[in-house]
């Protein structure tokens, strides 16, 4: 069956995977949604013993219907290959009596990998799919994570160039000096004075921006999106949750059909609504257990049906969370409005306007397979030394997030029994002053450089190698605008004036 795309806010025509890839955002600044969800058309039974890559096909062939089969696995054997430093490329750490799911064996060590590494595949093959010729520019907000792996991504692809606009006082040293000092002639990062919600709003607005797409065309280019209102973003996220399950099985952890929990440490609500996907292809999952740190708007719009943004942003341990606009959860509204775009369109633009909306009873009953928790920053330290304390697993800040928002799951409910996964999103090495600082204030005082080795010696785990000599290398990146000068930045980059 042939799975085509349309607009969650209404916008008339359907798009085929590969023109909403290209797209990334809908004319009428509304997100791509299938228009209807996909079931998984092969038996669970079959896909036991499949390793990644082929979990993963059949995963994704069921939403990129446009896609032939040879086209797609290119698309899946060049993204998940040695890039990746572990053979499963997603393996399952059991600790502390729950599953990690490790998310952060790719090249920038963040989840951001498993999606932008397969990206440039989609994007450039769903481009010669179409008979495009055309220049593609990826425009970029970072929390932190998705810059890095989206420059990892895309440079060096023929046709495109990257720009990538991240928060200056919003991510880690690292975060930072992985980015500026990246490598590639057709990348460019700029830092703006300004927090995540204003790099993604700035984005978005340089996005519908009619002149400056008009410029751009004369050039004979077009933007596209590497955020996770890309679809080809969000569909590969799917496959990992489907991957995780048959591991469990595979394990003998669970009988093929038992139901499990999972848990997803959210942002953007990206990864967790990939969750919510893979669960209504009818993968068994229990309840969906949203996980938000101090920027806690999902947590109140779970337990309320009011989305407010209306609050001061915080900055916390585990930046890459810092969000009150979750982009992604207008996907989730669009489902629970029973496709209903009006309806959606009227709660976006009452969220720009005003900054917030309500849902009614009918769509909250639809919320009933979310449990939502949410860490405060002495939680998520204390989430860190317990599970070390243990099994000396050591996780980073935003599974912490997750591990602390399960066991808030645990005694409000008193489910026990079920296993539970919980993505781990990003390597500890990636967010080492705080996830070392958990363990012992000591390690406070010391440089986020020198704790790398340090590290290394209490986990036992090596060095990744995006860390490695990580402050010996050149910065190549130094621009810094405000946000009002976004789209100047931009003209000026891609030379638009001339
Ligand atoms: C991006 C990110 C998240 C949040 O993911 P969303 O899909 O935006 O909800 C969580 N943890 C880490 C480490 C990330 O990079």
């Amino acid at each position: 069956m042939s799975v085509l795309y349309r607009s969650t806010r209404g916008s008339k025509g359907l798009k085929t995977a590969s023109e909403a890839i290209i797209s990334g955002i809908a004319p009428d600044g509304g997100l791509y949604v299938p228009n209807s969800l996909p079931k998984l058309r092969i038996n669970l039974n079959s896909m036991v013993g499949m390793d990644y890559k082929e979990v993963a096909y059949n995963v994704m062939r069921e939403f990129f219907t446009d896609f032939s089969e040879e086209e797609l696995r290119y698309c899946i054997n060049s993204a998940y290959d040695k890039k990746f430093d572990h053979e499963e490329i997603a393996p399952l750490k059991k600790a502390a009596g729950v599953y990690f799911l490790e998310l952060f064996h790719g090249p920038t060590i963040a989840f951001k990998d498993m999606a932008l590494s397969i990206l440039p595949y989609l994007l450039t093959t769903s481009l010669k799919k179409q008979n495009m010729n055309r220049e593609v520019v990826i425009l970029t907000a970072t929390s932190g994570d998705t810059g890095k792996a989206a420059l990892e991504g895309f440079s060096d692809v023929d046709g495109i160039k990257i720009i990538v606009f991240f928060p200056e006082k919003g991510v880690s040293e690292i975060q930072k000096l992985q980015m500026r000092t990246h490598r590639g002639s057709n990348t460019f990062v700029v830092g703006i004075e300004g927090n995540f919600d204003d790099a993604q709003n700035g984005v978005k607005a340089i996005f519908n921006d009619e002149e400056v797409k008009e410029k751009l065309l004369s050039k004979n280019s077009m933007f596209s999106s590497a955020n996770s209102i890309n679809i080809g973003r969000l569909v590969p996220q799917v496959a990992y949750y489907f991957y995780a399950y048959m591991s469990l099985v595979r394990n003998e952890e669970i009988k093929l059909g038992e139901p499990i929990n999972v848990v997803v440490p959210t942002g953007n609500f990206g990864n967790i609504l990939a969750a919510y996907y893979a669960k209504n292809m009818g993968l068994p999952i229990n309840k969906l257990i949203c996980a938000s740190n101090e920027n806690k708007v999902l947590y109140d719009f779970i337990k309320t049906g009011i989305y407010d943004r209306r609050r001061e942003f915080v900055l916390t341990s585990s930046p890459s969370m810092d969000i009150l606009i979750s982009s992604n959860l207008e996907r989730l509204l669009y489902i629970l409005a029973d496709g209903n775009s009006e309806v959606v369109k009227n709660f976006m633009s009452k969220l720009q306007v005003e900054g917030y909306y309500e849902i009614g009873d009918s769509m909250k009953d639809g919320l009933k397979d979310l449990f939502a928790a949410y860490a405060s920053e002495e939680e998520t330290f204390q989430a860190i030394r317990e599970v070390f304390e243990g099994d000396r697993y050591l996780i980073d800040t935003h599974t912490a997030v997750g591990y602390s928002a399960y066991k808030d799951y645990q005694s409000l409910t008193q489910d026990i029994d079920t296993k539970v996964i919980i993505a781990s999103t990003a390597s500890p090495y990636k967010f080492n002053t705080s996830v070392m600082g958990a363990l012992d204030e000591k390690y406070k005082e010391v440089d986020e450089f020198s704790l790398i080795d340090t590290m290394s010696q209490i986990s036992k785990v090596p060095v990744p190698a995006a860390v490695k000599d990580i402050n010996k290398r050149p910065v190549l990146h130094n621009r810094v605008c405000r946000k009002e000068d976004m789209k100047a930045v931009v003209e000026e980059i891609l030379g638009l004036n001339k």
